[in-house]
């Protein structure tokens, strides 16, 4: 059955994927969602005979149904491939009672790549699809890994550009070395003086000046988003988890119909959304354990049933996760308010004229589903160092956020079902705080040197990824006040046009 799209915000506009994928946020700025959510058409048994590939054939299908097979194959072939070290493309590792689903394979080591290594894909097939002309430009805000990944993915893709902006001092020191030292004649890398929320405001606030999208369009330009508000990436965020449980099924490790739980650290809220639609598709699973850093807004949500980002911005370890903002939170207060577009509409202008939000009662009563807890920073440098010392496997303060929210979900409910946690990033990409969890002593080491003793202790090579920025030349160096970002895009567009 066809798939159509249209806004959490108005029933107006019911496009196909292929132009949801290219518009990335709907003309009201709302998000785009599924008229329904398909359910899985191939029994659990069934997928865990099947590659990554497969699985995600199989899942995506159901989604963008104006794709054809071919189109969708060559998609998924060209995403996923030797970019990732492993053919298992998401692999499942077992530690202290729980599976981690390692999301970090990709070429830029963390979970964003899951996703970003098809988008480009997606949507280059999209716009043949739609006889677009324009050159498509992408314009991302990052807290740090969605940037990378996204440059990755666009770098020379050909009718592509790409710009991404970041908070100057709020993602890692390798995190930004992976950014400035991106190649490729398409890519554009600034920081930006202000934190991820103003960074994703600006790139909001651009796609919703409809005079800036003449003028651009009079250039040859359109403008497209790679956030995780596009459709074009939550959809592939889905196959991972039918994909682990499929591998678990298939491994006897559970068994047929069993529910499991699902512990997600979160920021934007759609890696766990994913979750949730999965869930929604068929897929047994439990509770959707949504693990917070000390920038606990979505806690504070699912205990009072009010959303408030009133509240001051805290710099973490897990600095992708640093957000009071959590865009994909939409397509879930669309859901609860019972496919309610008026409703929707209304708590986010109080969003974004108050900051804050309350659900009614019946709302409320809809999020049984979900768990939420929080993460301080001492428990997640505490709970790197007890995964080190008990099983000697290294996680990153991302999923150790999750894994310290995941212990406290099980001690107050003694829920002992099995569970995986979404493993968001490698070690390799946060080696300093890492390293100072597990021994202090190295603080003084460089970054690179700590790449190199973390490798040592964990017994785990040093990835592409780290080697590759080691020592490349830093080739992006715009930096602009947060109500510059316009202008920026602007000279952008126009300089190139020039040469
Ligand atoms: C983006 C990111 C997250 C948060 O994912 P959302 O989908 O935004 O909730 C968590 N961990 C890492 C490492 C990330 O890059």
């Amino acid at each position: 059955m066809e798939v159509l799209y249209h806004s959490t915000r108005s029933d107006a506009e019911a496009v196909s994927a292929s132009t949801a994928i290219l518009k990335g946020l709907a003309e009201d700025g709302g998000l785009f969602v599924p008229d329904h959510i398909p359910a899985l058409d191939r029994s659990l048994r069934e997928l865990s005979q099947m590659s990554y590939q497969e699985v995600a054939y199989e899942v995506m299908k159901l989604y963008l149904t104006d794709f054809t097979q071919e189109e969708l194959k060559s998609c998924i072939r060209k995403a996923y491939d030797e970019k990732f070290d492993t053919s298992q493309i998401a692999p499942l590792a077992w530690a202290q009672g729980a599976y981690y689903l390692e999301l970090f394979h990709g070429a830029t080591i963390a979970f964003k790549d899951m996703a970003l290594s098809i988008l480009p894909h997606l949507m280059t097939v999209s716009a043949k699809k739609n006889a677009v002309k324009n050159e498509i430009v992408i314009l991302t805000a990052t807290s740090g890994d969605t940037g990378k990944a996204a440059l990755a993915g666009f770098a020379d893709v050909e009718g592509t550009k790409i710009i991404v902006f970041y908070p100057k001092n709020g993602v890692s020191p390798i995190q930004e070395k992976q950014m400035v030292t991106q190649k490729g004649k398409n890519t554009y890398v600034v920081g930006i003086h202000g934190n991820f929320d103003d960074a994703q405001s600006g790139v909001k606030a651009i796609f919703s000046d409809r005079q800036f999208a003449r003028e651009a369009a009079g250039m040859g330009y359109q403008f497209s988003s790679a956030n995780s508000i596009n459709i074009g990436r939550l959809v592939p965020q889905v196959v991972y988890y039918v994909y682990a449980y499929a591998k678990l099924l298939g491994e006897g490790k559970i068994a047929e119909g069993e529910t499991i739980n699902v512990t997600v650290p979160t920021g934007n809220f759609g890696n766990i959304l994913a979750a949730f639609y999965a869930k929604n598709m068929g897929l047994p699973i439990g509770k959707l354990i949504c693990a917070s850093n000390e920038n606990k807004v979505l806690y504070d949500f699912f205990s009072t049933g009010s959303y408030d980002r009133n509240r001051p911005f805290v710099l973490t370890t897990s600095p992708s996760m640093d957000i009071l903002v959590s865009s994909n939170l939409e397509r879930l207060i669309y859901w609860i308010a019972g496919n309610d577009t008026h409703k929707d509409a209304e708590l986010m202008q109080a969003l974004n004229k108050e900051g804050r939000y309350g659900l009614t009662e019946g709302m409320r009563a809809q999020l049984g589903d979900f768990y939420g807890n929080y993460a301080r920073e001492e428990e997640v440098a505490g709970t790197i160092r007890s995964l080190y010392e008990e099983c000697g496997y290294v996680i990153d303060p991302h999923t150790a956020v999750a894994a310290t929210v995941y212990r406290k979900y099980v001690e107050e409910t003694g829920d002992g079902r099995v569970t995986v946690i979404a493993s968001t990033a490698s070690p390799f990409k946060f080696t300093r705080s890492v390293m100072e969890a597990i021994d202090p002593k190295v603080a003084s080491l460089g970054d690179f040197e700590l790449a190199d003793e973390l490798s040592r202790i964990a017994n785990v090579k040093v990835p592409r990824a780290i080697e590759e920025i080691r020592n490349a030349k830093v080739v992006h160096d715009t930096v602009c006040e947060k109500d510059e970002m316009k202008q920026v895009v602007r000279a952008i567009l126009a300089g190139d046009k020039m040469r």
